[in-house]
């Protein structure tokens, strides 16, 4: 007969990452993800054929490079619970750097403010800042209907209140905002580091030679749609901080900065548009 030890160490033989496996044997046992407590307090319990069936199958997935996230179907961000599937990246921790700049702004305006997330994905980004703060008003685009169904049951989940809307980038958006924000694609085409990231959306990770067509299309586009004063923030890739920098500079953008995330790493920049709407329009 097999137990919860057992399993936990056999799957640790092939190669598996404990706290991987922890969370895959909760899910084959249908409990709580967060009670890991709980299985070290019952490492001599007996699985069931089934159970130990369920978690070899979630094992070889997992070897096999799905993200623990697709098969659970959950992700914890910025401390909220988030559904996720295949439909959506896999939320990062790196991109609660950006969570915390939005905030930080948000909380700079002399009133509430309005936020628009560009290709929100599960949402994550969109709701982590309603969530922190419920006074704002945030809108969230995403380009794929499949993916938006994701994030309005993540904001029905959480009961967040966020209004999502189908669009590319700014194309046909109405209105200015005090903030835009968006974690978009920025993979290069050609980067090997792709092959690691085969089972999320491409078309949430890459764009163009360089990675930077997409940032370059918000860069061009978002100024258009911001009040006076407003800011850009934008995720990118570990190498990119000093191009998007100089993008934004080249562009008008003032106060161009960047945030570093967790890993001390460049990974958030952003700028402010000061130019009046009428020299905008000129
Ligand atoms: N940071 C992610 C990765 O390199 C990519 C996320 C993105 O393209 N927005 O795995």
């Amino acid at each position: 007969m097999t137990t919860i030890a057992k399993v936990l160490t056999s799957a640790a033989a092939l190669g598996l990452d404990r706290l991987d496996a922890q969370l895959l044997l909760l899910q084959a046992l249908n409990r709580p993800l967060h009670e890991r407590t709980w299985l070290l307090a019952h490492d001599g319990d007996p699985l069931s054929e089934a159970e130990s069936a369920g978690f070899r199958d979630l094992v070889r997935r997992r070897l096999a490079g799905e993200p623990v996230a697709y098969l659970t179907g959950r992700k914890e961000f910025f401390g909220l619970d988030l559904q996720v599937d295949a439909r959506v990246l896999v939320p990062r921790p790196d991109t609660e750097t950006l969570v915390e700049w939005a905030i930080e702004r948000l909380d700079a305006l002399p009133h509430e403010g309005t936020v628009l997330d560009l290709g929100t994905g599960s949402g994550a980004v969109a709701l982590a800042i309603k969530h922190a703060r419920p006074q704002a008003r945030v809108s969230a685009l995403d380009v794929s209907a499949d993916t938006l169904a994701m994030a309005r049951a993540n904001a029905l989940q959480l009961q967040l209140d966020v209004s999502f809307s189908q669009g590319c980038w700014l194309d046909g958006v109405t209105g200015r905002f005090d903030l835009i924000v968006s974690n978009p694609p920025y993979i290069a085409a050609g980067d090997p580091h792709l092959a690691a990231l085969i089972h999320e959306p491409l078309q949430a990770l890459a764009s163009g030679v360089d990675g930077l067509d997409d940032i370059r299309t918000i860069i061009r586009e978002a100024s258009g749609h911001l009040n006076p004063g407003g800011w850009l923030l934008m995720e990118h890739g570990f190498d990119q901080a000093g191009k998007v920098r100089q993008l934004l500079a080249d562009s008008g953008w003032t106060n161009v900065q960047s945030r570093q995330d967790l890993a001390g790493i460049e990974r958030c920049s952003g700028g402010q548009w000061s130019k009046n709407i009428e020299e905008n329009g000129r």
